[in-house]
């Protein structure tokens, strides 16, 4: 039997992510440290083999979105507007204006109501499935098209409407949608019909997000497999749940290119406004993502060690005095090659040098945010702790040290450990 090809995974090493992302600035690269990597596909998942968006697992760097062609649109002076609309009666959907919210904050283009409502008797008229696939009956997404062409303002750079009913394209073999794009015609058109929750901040994230998304294929941005970003296709709603709120780098380029006929973009200004609309919705998760973002952009790293939520057993109390200083150059250079191999190889690299530690001392190898990759040494009530964080880009990688010693031994103890040089050669 032929070798079976190796898993393929979604790609998230520092390399593949800036080659994705091309010449940014230092400003948008440093925020990959928030965007967490997809996990491979498990079956039945949007780029799991033989799903439709395996073809996706190329991934649209910044370089091939830059290509000229029919597959991107940009707003102009003359239209930058968004205009978002019910389609019909869309009840139980929630505030126009949360919703208008999230995508002005997203995109920093100003978003508008149609100057009238969409006729009836178009509404009416509009292609349907009677019988559905579970959720009632649906529309037909292309007939949605053309009504929206037919009502799209001058001034409009899109127009996107959301529908209470369910959704499918029958005519491509879509048996549902969560929601459409049309590049050619700058139409949109979601489907709140498998949203709802319970929590109405849970089902608001859901819309809003899908909102998001299908505005961004408006753009020409294609699904986003760098990390969990917005972009992220999803072909069911636990996985739509996972995606973040939050454009990767790849996609802030983007969004920023084709905004340069407008204005250009303030990616700070455009965080902090995702931040206030997601806090004052109750999205709490999403606004703590947020803030480190806004953190890591204007260079406020130390701050983002601050914030840093690693699981309990690697958070120090206030008993322990703490110093922070940049990460020793040979000491990096080696726990980057043993990051890159895996956890084994990490711990086989810092085992040995625990006995040049004092007794009862911690080493943690973790990211501000997330699970550590490697912990070890002493797990109960530690005295010493060396905590080495590594920076994706390698502009910022550090070294924590606390320590819960009395002077002067803590004195001694940070002077030894000030950029701890485990590797002399
Ligand atoms: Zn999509
Ligand atoms: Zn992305």
């Amino acid at each position: 039997m032929p070798p079976k090809p190796p898993r393929w995974r979604p790609p998230s090493s520092v390399e593949e992510r800036l080659k994705a992302t091309g010449e940014a600035s230092a400003q948008l690269l440093r925020c990959w440290e928030c965007i967490p990597p997809l996990p491979p596909p498990r079956a039945g998942e949007w780029l799991a083999a033989a799903q439709p968006g395996a073809r996706d697992r190329r991934g649209q760097s910044f370089a091939d979105f830059s290509r000229p062609g029919p597959h991107r649109t940009f707003p102009s002076r003359q239209q930058q507007k968004i205009y978002l609309t019910p389609l019909g009666a869309a009840d139980a959907a929630p505030a126009w204006a949360a919703l208008a919210g999230a995508l002005a904050a997203c995109f920093s283009l100003p978003v508008c109501a149609l100057p009238s409502r969409l006729p009836r008797e178009e509404l009416a008229a509009l292609a349907r499935d009677a019988c559905g696939a579970g959720y009632g009956e649906q529309l037909e997404a292309p007939s949605v098209h053309a009504l929206l062409a037919r009502h799209r303002p001058r001034d409009a750079f899109a127009l996107v409407a959301y529908a209470a009913d369910d959704l499918c394209d029958s005519s491509k073999g879509f048996s549902f949608l969560f929601g459409q794009a049309n590049l050619d015609k700058g139409t949109a058109v979601v489907s709140f019909a498998r949203y709802q929750d319970a929590m109405p901040s849970l089902t608001l994230r859901r819309c809003a997000l899908v909102l998001c998304h299908e505005v961004g294929h408006l753009f020409g941005i294609k699904h986003c497999i760098w990390g969990r970003c917005i972009m992220n296709g999803s072909n069911h709603l636990e996985e739509a749940d996972s995606r973040g709120f939050a454009l990767c780098p790849v996609e802030l380029c983007k969004l920023a290119s084709s905004l340069a006929a407008v204005q250009p973009l303030d990616a700070t200004a455009r965080e902090e406004a995702m931040l206030r609309w997601l806090g004052a919705h109750g999205l709490h998760a999403d606004a703590e993502e947020s803030r480190q973002r806004l953190r890591l952009m204007r260079g406020e790293t130390e701050a983002a060690t601050e914030v840093a939520t690693p699981p309990p057993f690697v958070l120090p109390d206030e008993r322990y005095d703490r110093r922070t200083c940049g990460m020793e150059r040979r000491l990096l250079a080696r726990l980057r090659a043993a990051t890159s191999e895996g956890a084994e190889s990490v711990r086989a690299l810092l085992e040995p040098t625990l006995a040049s530690l004092p007794d009862n001392t911690r080493i943690m190898v973790a990211p501000p945010l997330g699970k550590p990759t490697a912990v070890l040494g002493s797990f109960i009530d530690p005295s010493v702790i060396v905590w080495l964080l590594l920076d994706p880009l390698d502009v910022d990688s550090k070294q924590v040290t606390y320590c819960r010693l009395e002077a002067p031994e803590a004195i001694q103890l940070f002077e030894a450990l000030y950029k701890w040089a485990p590797f002399l050669t």
